[in-house]
């Protein structure tokens, strides 16, 4: 089996051509970065419905302008099937992350939700199927473990679903699956686990809970923690993602086309760890940050109290070994928010 590092020197020998749906975004934005770094030519398509172009801006920060001149954007919106269609011409791997992510924003509005997540993911798949596009990896999500108690969590075992917008990703992985059997497609679905890292919003209402934590005490405001705080995920630095969708975006390994895969660390952190971890790293800059006590509310609906990923799948099948662990990620991701957060 090949590792990321065997990946990485093959692709600098055989530059592809990628597409990368939601490339405004967090995760997309990363992703971009990362190709663009390793000399690939990327296409980029969002609608900047919850991404910036700043984060464009800040990727061509980030790279040569050789590699930046690899990079095309479109502006476009993937409930648009013609788009879509566009888009998907001529590349080689889709890396699909363009959704209308949270949980609550699908409590609040499940239409608008399903129109991106499910019309425009169908639109997506199909678009590429008839580019004969065939490789898709496609960001799922924890979600679709709803209320199932079991720890670890492991692919085969799923709970009731807790909100649409698990259902969107669920919706996906069923999709995926009917595309690989009729199609002979080569979808690959990733299940993240709270992802976190640069470029994470940390504003408005749907900011998820790191991003939300540093802004809030760089701009010493007040941080609150949804119930007793022991409620626990398994977070996951950006690039551990970007490897998961790098080694899917090339295995050659058949059994995991048509699978979602767990993509996590493995390990469990209560939010009061968390929010310990934070404020010491903060404090490595800035002692102040050490004072700070969190106001404790009551817990958010649709919550689970613990998740954390079994990811023994995704590590024999893909090649997927975790290079951060959370501490090495908060350190880098603190360290960007301070710079970037004036
Ligand atoms: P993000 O909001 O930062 O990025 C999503 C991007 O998709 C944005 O730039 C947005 O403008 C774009 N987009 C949304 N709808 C679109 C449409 N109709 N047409 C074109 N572009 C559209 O979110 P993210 O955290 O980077 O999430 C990326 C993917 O990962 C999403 O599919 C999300 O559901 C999934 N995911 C994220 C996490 C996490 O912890 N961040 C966890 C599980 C799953």
């Amino acid at each position: 089996m090949m590792v990321y590092k065997d990946i990485q020197e093959i692709l600098l020998a055989n530059p592809k051509t990628w597409l990368v749906t939601g490339c405004a975004g967090f995760i997309g934005s990363n992703l971009v970065e990362t190709l663009l770094s390793l000399n690939q030519s990327v296409r980029g398509l969002d609608n900047f419905s919850t991404g910036y172009q700043h984060n464009l801006d800040d990727i061509q920060a980030c790279v040569t302008l050789e590699q930046w001149n690899r990079f095309s954007f479109i502006k476009g919106d993937i409930c648009d099937y013609e788009q879509c269609l566009a888009a998907t011409e001529g590349v080689n791997v889709i890396l699909h992350q363009a959704a209308l992510g949270s949980v609550p924003r699908s409590i609040n509005d499940p239409i608008i939700s399903n129109h991106s997540n499910v019309t425009g993911f169908l639109n997506m798949l199909t678009a590429a199927k008839n580019n004969g596009v065939k490789r898709f990896v496609y960001a799922s999500s924890s979600s679709v473990y709803g209320d199932s108690e079991e720890l670890p969590k492991v692919e085969s075992r799923t709970g009731n679903l807790l909100s649409p917008y698990a259902v969107t990703k669920y919706v996906n992985e069923l999709y995926a699956g009917v595309f690989r059997r009729c199609y002979s497609m080569e979808p690959i679905g990733l299940r993240y686990f709270n992802v976190f890292g640069k470029r994470q919003d940390p504003d408005g209402a749907y900011a998820a809970v790191i991003p939300k934590w540093v802004s809030a005490l760089i701009k010493k405001e007040d941080v609150f923690i949804n119930g007793d705080g022991e409620t626990s995920r398994d977070f996951t630095y950006i690039q551990n993602v970007v490897q998961a969708n790098i080694l899917a975006g090339m295995t050659e390994n058949e059994e995991a086309f048509g699978r979602a895969f767990n993509t996590a660390v493995g390990g469990r952190n209560t939010l009061n760890e968390l929010y310990h971890a934070i404020v010491g790293e903060l404090a490595v800059h800035n002692e102040e940050f050490v004072k700070v006590d969190p106001i404790y509310r009551d817990f958010r609906a649709g919550d689970i109290r613990h998740s954390n990923a079994n990811i023994d799948a995704i590590s024999v099948l893909l090649g997927f070994e975790p290079t951060h662990t959370i501490k090495q990620g908060l350190e880098a991701s603190i360290v960007w928010y301070i710079e970037n957060l004036k």
